[in-house]
This record gives C-alpha cells, sequence and structure tokens, in this order.
C-alpha cells in the first residue's frame, strides 16, 4: 500500500496528540510527515523523536531555539526542516508527502493554512470548527474546486457524516446535533453567574482543549457546530436541530423523511473519529475499548434552556442572518472566553458581549478571505470595547 503521509497542524493540543496516537496505533502505510505547533516545544520535541516528521513549524524565532535545545537535550538523531509562523503553517498544510492534513489549530489561525491544503487537493480531517463559522463558503467552494475531501473531526459532525453515508439527501428530514449540556447542564441562573473557571472546565463527558471546553459550558460550541453543520452538510438552519443528551453515546442522528432515526454511537474519545478521517472511506479494526451499552445503561434526551444558554439562539441568527456574521460572532466569543478565562467576564457574560457585538454588525458577503478577515478583526475590536465598558461598570461604586 502507498504511504499515506498525515501532516498535524496543531500537533501538541488535544486532537493533535490524539491524532498521532492513532497513527501509531496504525502503523504502515500511515506516517507524520509534517508538525505544526504554537509554543510547546517539549511536547513537540518528544512528538519529532518518536514520529521523526521532514518539516516542523513552531510560532516563532524564540520558540524554533528552544526547540533546538530541547532536540540536543534529549540526544535526537531526527533533523527536520524547521519553519516559524504563518508561513511555516502553510507549508506544513501542503507539504508534497502529506496526502491528509488534520486541521487541529485553535481559534481563526488555522483557516488560511487549511485553505491552502485543500487548494493543494489535500484531505484535510477538521477539527478546527472555527474555520467553517468564519469562512463556509470559502471553504466549501475552495474544496469544491479542487476536489479535495473535507472530513470532519467534531465527533458530532463525523457521526453525522457516518450517518448519512449511502443516503439520499433528498430522503433526509433534518439533522440531529446532541450536546452533553457541560457542566451547568442541571444548574440554576445564579451558579452560573458565578462559574469558576475551574468549574467550567470540569466537562462531565469529554476530555477536550480550553476553548471548547468553555464554548461546551456556554453552548456556543453546539452554536458553532450548528453552523459547521450546515457548511459541511448543506442542510438549512431549520434542518439542524439540537438536542441535550447527557451520556454522549449517541454522538449524533439523522432523521429520514419516512420517519425512521439513524444514530451513531460510542465511547467519548476522539481517537474513533480521528481514525474514520484518516482511513475513509475503509474501516480499519482498532484496539481502543468497546461501547457497552449495559454499563450505561440509560440514555436520556432533553430540549436546551435556551434561556439560560442564549448562545444557541446567537448561533442560529447568525446562521440564517448569513454573510460576515457568523465570523463576528466567533471573533467576538473567542475574545470574551479568554477574557472570562483570564478572570475579566463572568461566564454569563460572555453570551452578553457577542450579542452586543453582533447587533453592531451589519452583515455583508463573505465570499473572500479579506471581507472575512475584516470582520474578524472589527469584532474583535469591537469586543475588546465592549468586555473594556462592562469591567469599568463592574467597578464602578453602586
Ligand atoms: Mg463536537
Amino acid at each position: 500500500m502507498r504511504v499515506k503521509g498525515i501532516a498535524v497542524l496543531g500537533s501538541t493540543g488535544s486532537i493533535g496528540c490524539n491524532t498521532l496516537r492513532v497513527v501509531e496505533a496504525l502503523g504502515e502505510p500511515f506516517r507524520i510527515v509534517a508538525l505544526a505547533a504554537r509554543r510547546n516545544v517539549a511536547k513537540l520535541s518528544e512528538q519529532i523523536v518518536r514520529h521523526r516528521p521532514l518539516l516542523v513549524s513552531v510560532e516563532d524565532e524564540r520558540c524554533a531555539e528552544e526547540l533546538r535545545a530541547c532536540l540536543r537535550v534529549l540526544g535526537s538523531t531526527v533533523e527536520p526542516r524547521l519553519l516559524i509562523g504563518e508561513q511555516g503553517l502553510i507549508e506544513v498544510a501542503t507539504h508534497e508527502e502529506a496526502s491528509c492534513v488534520v486541521a487541529a489549530t485553535v481559534g481563526a489561525v488555522g483557516l488560511v493554512p487549511t485553505l491552502r491544503a485543500l487548494e493543494a487537493g489535500k484531505r484535510v480531517a477538521l477539527a478546527n470548527k472555527e474555520t467553517l463559522v468564519m469562512a463556509g463558503e470559502l471553504v466549501t467552494r475552495t474544496a469544491r474546486r479542487s476536489g479535495a475531501e473535507l472530513l470532519p473531526i467534531d465527533s458530532e459532525h463525523n457521526a453525522l457524516h457516518q450517518c448519512l453515508r449511502g443516503e439520499d439527501r433528498a430522503e433526509v428530514r433534518r439533522l440531529i446535533l446532541t450536546a452533553s449540556g457541560g457542566p451547568f447542564r442541571a444548574c440554576d441562573r445564579e451558579a452560573m453567574e458565578r462559574a469558576t473557571v475551574e468549574e467550567a472546565m470540569r466537562h462531565p463527558t469529554w476530555n477536550m482543549g480550553t476553548k471548547v471546553t468553555i464554548d461546551s459550558a456556554t453552548l456556543m460550541n453546539k452554536g458553532l457546530e450548528v453552523i459547521e453543520a450546515h457548511w459541511l452538510f448543506g442542510f438549512d438552519a431549520d434542518q439542524i436541530d439540537v438536542l441535550i443528551h447527557p451520556e454522549s453515546v449517541v454522538h449524533s442522528m439523522i432523521e429520514l423523511i419516512d420517519g425512521s432515526v439513524i444514530a451513531q454511537m460510542g465511547i467519548t474519545d476522539m481517537r474513533h473519529a480521528i481514525q474514520y478521517a484518516l482511513t475513509y472511506p475503509q474501516r480499519l479494526a482498532c484496539t481502543l475499548p468497546r461501547l457497552d451499552l449495559t454499563r450505561i445503561g440509560m440514555l436520556r434526551f432533553e430540549r436546551p434552556d435556551v434561556e439560560r444558554f442564549p448562545s444557541l439562539t446567537l448561533a442560529y441568527r447568525a446562521l440564517r442572518t448569513g454573510g460576515t456574521m457568523p465570523a463576528v460572532m466567533n471573533a467576538a466569543n473567542e475574545e470574551a472566553v479568554n477574557a472570562f478565562l483570564q478572570g475579566r467576564l463572568k461566564l454569563t457574560e460572555i453570551a452578553r458581549i457577542v450579542a452586543r457585538v453582533m447587533e453592531r454588525h451589519a452583515a455583508r458577503a463573505a465570499s473572500s478571505l479579506d471581507e472575512i478577515l475584516a470582520a474578524d478583526a472589527w469584532a474583535r475590536r469591537r469586543a475588546t470595547e465592549e468586555i473594556g465598558a462592562l469591567g469599568c461598570n463592574a467597578s464602578a461604586p453602586v
């Protein structure tokens, strides 16, 4: 079998590390050819020694220096080509020996490298949902033009991709995204107002990166996923529903026009979705634990509470408005989440900031990269101002 070269954008994050474990478990013909990370040079140097990539990229020259030092300490005999910055990310994403690029960076930084990978005809296994939320039209158009495949690693969309296999789209009535409900599913409004970063990071079922875990606590993650599902599968907002499912066993479902519902189930381990995206259309044996429904016993489903979780409504509104609005929502959310992590904002204020920035935005077409990046930059400035104003109010004497 031909070597299947894998490039990973964001190799030291949660999805990145799991991708390397999957590639190692699969063995030949899969191999890592290029890795990009930001600043975690200690972990990256271990990955280099273990996987011997041909090309590596880090955030800046200082990180590159530190990486060289780490490799010397480890007594590494591997010397990959070393690049930095966005150009480095792009070269990793378009490496000639990579047939599949795992896009697992967090936030907006993955957009341009992902577009370049698609232009180069690479299969993109997409974990970075922000890419599709910001630039869904541009990304899917780029993939169609070059014939590149876009395979979702996000567990819900990976499940939908599996459910939709072999189905005629005209016979699908709706997509049903499941959500665990996050750590505040059963909390009242007051408890959510007081939520600390530590509480928000305590996800009940999935072990994930910081940004996506906070987004899960506000349900913005599910909102972003509704938009992601629209672009991946071509269904309208009215045909995409969200159901709270605390056990996270059903990863998502489709309902057909005859009333039949097809669900994809599995354990909560991202390595399943990653392996599916790497080996598709083949399925290969996997050594992970199997789903044991007798141990779970009961599966519950509830409607989401949009009063306590207004982010979900904001995301539907952004999708229906279209154009630059989803990019604006996404950028404002990223800024607000960062402010929450730094203790400058309450958890419940994240949605308020996003709503205010969206209200002030007049959506325009989002068909070019320049238009999208301009909307993204505007929303970040605006969100920063709103966060600052809220901070002033909070500290003002009553
Ligand atoms: Mg997900």
